[in-house]
């Protein structure tokens, strides 16, 4: 048959913690926590369920969980979002990208894609007919040269995908950025679709930078979230886009083909889940005494780190140990001295050798130190 992504092959994700898995490694690579989520959440799972609510969500999403998002993030960043209208819930972030592109990315429409950009922008993209056009963040702080996007604009430009915090590089965009991004998006009748699944783990007192927050850019924007973060549960895959109600219709009516509604105990439970003060207020101190440890924990060791501000990532330079490419190296550590990690260069369009491999620090202090201590030794 003819592939229409013929040059993808598995996803890193899968293809690095089936190899951890396989050789016994510890997995810091697929980024999801290694540690328990709340219980009393999958009481409320059971709960709903036991009760009988175990047939369709509503197409857009539970009422009772589109309420509590809409407050939340009024409560957030003061800003007022119509449940009706502006929120639908999605499977995942995942789905949320996709359901966005497929909505408004037709034959030959482009869409610019940073690198290094998560994985599922690009194949997305061309699934659906668009060009990715790819722009390479600066080196080695990861920040947009706007003068650049501003290059790359044609009458064919139909969006700008930006993630903030960054994933994988844990950098953060600033508000200056959304200023450019915002007279970029106003001059040339833009969209943007924002990747913020890592609004609440930014650290150091940073202020997550949320397209949301400015109204002429919200006006444009297609923001995706996911619970799977939020809450610990990656493995729940639920997520939801905020977008202006022209906007949203329009995700809705892809959303409605792609996978109809979402998981209704699961969206229930969350709504209630919700309601309980501070969870997500506490998030960022959480995840940022995590890197602190891992950083303490690598201290001494030949891996060179760079700051992370944001998401649960943490970015080693090897170029003190090694000169193999990130791949290899990565397969080596996962092989022969058994901490997997994710190699960055598969994020990237073109040919790189930054020799950075990227942790998952969304592990129990006990995983963290158990890899740090090999990673010193080596
Ligand atoms: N965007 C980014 C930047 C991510 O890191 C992830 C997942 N790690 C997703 C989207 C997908 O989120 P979900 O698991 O909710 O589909
Ligand atoms: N987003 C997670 C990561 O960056 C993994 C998601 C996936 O496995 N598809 O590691």
């Amino acid at each position: 048959v003819q592939s229409r992504l013929p040059d993808v092959g598995t996803s890193i994700f899968s293809v690095m913690s089936k190899m951890a898995l396989e050789h016994g490694a510890i997995n810091l690579s697929q980024g999801f926590p290694d540690f328990s989520i709340d219980e009393k959440i999958i009481q409320l799972v059971n709960k709903y369920m036991l009760q009988g609510n175990n047939q369709y969500a509503p197409m857009p999403g539970s009422p009772s969980l589109r309420e509590r998002i809409a407050s939340v993030i009024f409560k957030t960043y003061k800003v007022k979002v119509d449940l009706e209208t502006d929120v639908t819930v999605t499977a995942g972030a995942t789905e949320g990208l996709f359901s966005v592109i497929a909505a408004f990315v037709g034959s030959g429409d482009e869409v610019i894609v940073f690198d290094t950009a998560y994985d599922s922008y690009d194949p997305s993209i061309r699934l659906n007919g668009g060009v990715p056009v790819h722009i390479d963040l600066n080196y080695p702080d990861f920040s947009i040269d706007w003068d650049r996007v501003r290059n790359k604009i044609t009458k064919r430009t139909r969006a700008i995908i930006i993630n903030t915090p960054h994933n994988p590089t844990g950098t953060v965009l600033k508000e200056a950025d959304l200023i450019e991004l915002e007279k970029i998006v106003l001059e040339h009748n833009i969209l943007v679709i924002s990747d913020e699944v890592y609004e609440r783990l930014i650290y150091d007192n940073t202020k997550h930078q949320s397209v949301l927050t400015r109204p002429a850019l919200a006006g444009h924007s297609l923001a995706v979230f996911s619970f799977g973060k939020t809450f610990h549960a990656t493995g729940w895959k639920c997520g939801y886009v905020i977008a202006p109600a022209y906007l949203s219709k329009e995700v809705r009516r892809a959303h409605q083909f792609i996978v109809f509604s979402v998981n209704t105990p699961v969206q229930m439970a969350l709504a209630e889940y919700m309601n309980e003060e501070g969870h997500y207020l506490h998030l960022g101190k959480f995840y940022q005494e995590k890197r602190d440890f891992f950083l303490q924990q690598i201290k001494g060791s030949s891996f060179e780190p760079l700051p992370s501000y944001g998401s649960y990532f943490q970015l080693l330079s090897y170029k003190n140990i090694s000169q193999k490419g990130d791949v290899e190296m990565a397969e080596e550590l996962t092989k022969k001295f058994k901490v997997a990690s994710i190699p960055v260069s598969v994020f990237y369009k073109n040919e790189t050798d930054n020799k950075l491999l990227r942790f998952c620090f969304a592990k129990k202090e006990s995983t963290l130190e158990k890899a740090a201590t090999i990673l010193r030794s080596i």
